[in-house]
């Protein structure tokens, strides 16, 4: 069966009988879809449900329930109640749930391609590689699950613990709540749940209410891997309703969130004494040198400010060129766009899909016009048909306009034209964001430069910046975050440290003589 709805058909959710216990259809043949709670797939409390819709064209696809106050309790106590059940697997045999998960991933890609194209509007080839990156990321964290060891730690160094030594061992962490975007509803929320539950905790899921459904089909597949009941429970609905009980719940050690920084505020502001992890927003800029590749750099910053149609927080979001190639870069840049066909996304050739929603699409438009009015030049776009915005560029946009220091969010190629390398660090890093920055030079020592005084946690020399599968760290400085993602560093934040202290007394090792 082809699960791929083709381009001139309505955007469309078909599932196999793998995923049949996950939803219902409704009366006007719908899918319905429901939350997963303590091993069981059921509908919200009191029956209540929010339409999903589809940006390719803006029809309804789906409803999604709407967990109550009672649900979202439901899902913390379960995870709660249930946690020893997977830390007490042992971890050769947990190993074995993820691999059954990667084989199941790969087995139902179509469907879940579909759903990511359909509720989200990404390509085909965004989708497909959002897939794969997911099953690599399930590959990645069965490696570094097997790095989780302690440390032994001999006393007689020091007077007071002559005699004793102690075993520093790593354990989990115990209830990890994980909430996240609307962008790569997939790969975001697995870089949180996987290394959860690989190192042992439980999860309890809330996915974006504009792309619920990617989520829901994950778990589905984590549940007939074997993951242990109540270890991991998906709850949809709006963050504003069911949020605070969640963020507030003393059941929950770790709060992993990835999303705007005003909801990462919030959230920090009301969770209390547990772990957080918060991924936020950012205003990447990437720096053009005069001494730059810059075809090279022309075809990357182009790829980082226009791949899944600029709704990335490592998208390049103003580029900072200096001023002598600046004329040379902005030709080439013109010459890439050409490349980034706009269109149906499930159309193999499309490159640039629809935005998620109105109010996405309107910000962006807000902020062209904005930098228009205040003196940048509209090279290309700046138009745009239902969530299909054009892709555009701007030249010589002020630093006056806002577009220089909010999140565009949206496919937009921003030029700003800057002295020398040291406008643009002062630039790059007045932004109250800190989250990835690029230098495209081939100077080793202004790479150097620009890599030690740019205040962003991750710096990419000759590239766009991408947090892929997770093998190198990423998270923000400043109001760009609190921690770091990436498998093994995310199996750190989520373990925590016991120490073990023996003394040797009984065994005839006892304590140094005093002098
Ligand atoms: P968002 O509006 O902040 O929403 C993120 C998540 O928070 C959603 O699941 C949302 O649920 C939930 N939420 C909303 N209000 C809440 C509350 N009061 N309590 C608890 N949860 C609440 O972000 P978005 O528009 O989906 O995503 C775009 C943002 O994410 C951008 O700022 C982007 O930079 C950032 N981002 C950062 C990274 C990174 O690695 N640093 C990666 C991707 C995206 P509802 O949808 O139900 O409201």
């Amino acid at each position: 069966m082809n699960f791929i709805t083709k381009h001139d058909e309505k955007p469309k959710i078909t599932l196999s009988d793998f995923f049949g216990q996950i939803y219902e259809t409704d009366q006007d043949e719908l899918p319905k879809f429901k939350i997963f709670i303590e091993g069981n797939w059921v509908f919200s409390k009191d029956g209540s449900t929010f339409d999903v819709e589809s940006p390719i064209d803006n029809s309804i696809i789906a409803r999604a329930s709407r967990a109550t106050l009672e649900d979202s309790k439901n899902a913390v106590r379960a995870a709660y109640e249930n946690k020893q059940k997977i830390r007490e697997i042992p971890a050769i045999e947990r190993l074995l749930i993820f691999e059954k998960a990667r084989e199941l991933l790969l087995q139902h890609k179509d469907e879940v391609v579909n759903v990511l194209i359909t509720e989200l509007g990404k390509t085909l080839k965004g989708a497909e590689g959002e897939v794969h990156a997911t099953a690599e990321r399930l590959k990645l964290a069965m490696e570094e699950a097997r790095k989780i060891y302690g440390e032994y730690i001999p006393g007689d160094w020091v007077e007071d613990t002559v005699g004793k030594f102690s075993l520093v061992v790593r354990e989990p962490i115990g209830v990890v709540l994980t909430i996240t975007p609307f962008n790569y509803p997939l790969f975001i929320a697995s870089a949180k749940i996987i290394p959860a539950l690989v190192s042992g905790n439980a999860v309890v899921a809330k996915p974006s209410s504009d792309t619920p459904i990617t989520l829901l089909l994950f778990a589905r597949i984590l549940e007939a891997a074997g993951i242990p009941s109540g270890t991991l429970n998906v709850v949809t609905g709006g963050g504003k309703e069911v949020g605070d009980a969640l963020v507030a719940s003393n059941e929950i050690s770790m709060i992993s969130f990835t999303g705007s920084t005003d909801v990462g505020n919030r959230i920090a502001n009301i969770a209390g004494i547990k772990k957080l992890h918060l991924e936020l927003g950012g205003k990447t800029a990437a720096i053009v040198l005069g001494d730059a590749d810059l075809d090279l750099a022309a075809r990357k910053c182009v790829e980082g400010a226009l791949k899944n149609s600029g709704q990335r927080c490592d998208g390049i979001s103003r580029i900072l060129v200096q001023e002598k190639v600046a004329d040379a870069f902005v030709r080439k840049t013109l010459g890439e766009v050409e490349k980034w066909t706009i269109g149906d996304p499930r159309d193999p050739n499309t490159k640039v899909g629809p935005l998620t929603n109105e109010a996405a699409l309107k910000k962006v438009d807000r902020l062209v016009q904005d930098a228009i009015h205040k003196g940048a030049k509209l090279l290309k776009g700046g138009t745009y048909n239902k969530f299909y915005y054009s892709p555009t560029i701007l030249d010589f946009v002020p630093l006056t306009a806002d577009i220089a220091w909010e999140e565009t969010f949206g496919p937009v190629v921003t030029v700003i034209r800057v002295k020398d390398l040291d406008e643009a660090i002062q630039v790059a890093n007045k932004s109250k964001y800190g989250l990835d920055s690029a230098v495209f030079t081939n100077s080793f020592y202004n790479a150097w430069k620009a890599a030690k005084l740019l205040q962003d946690g991750e710096i990419t020399i000759n590239d766009a910046p991408a947090h892929g599968v997770g093998n190198f760290p990423f998270g923000g400085v400043k109001e760009s975050g609190i921690g770091r993602e990436g498998l093994g560093y995310s199996i750190d934040e989520m373990t925590t440290i016991k120490t073990i202290v023996f003394n040797l007394e009984p065994a005839g090792l006892g304590k140094a003589k005093k002098h």
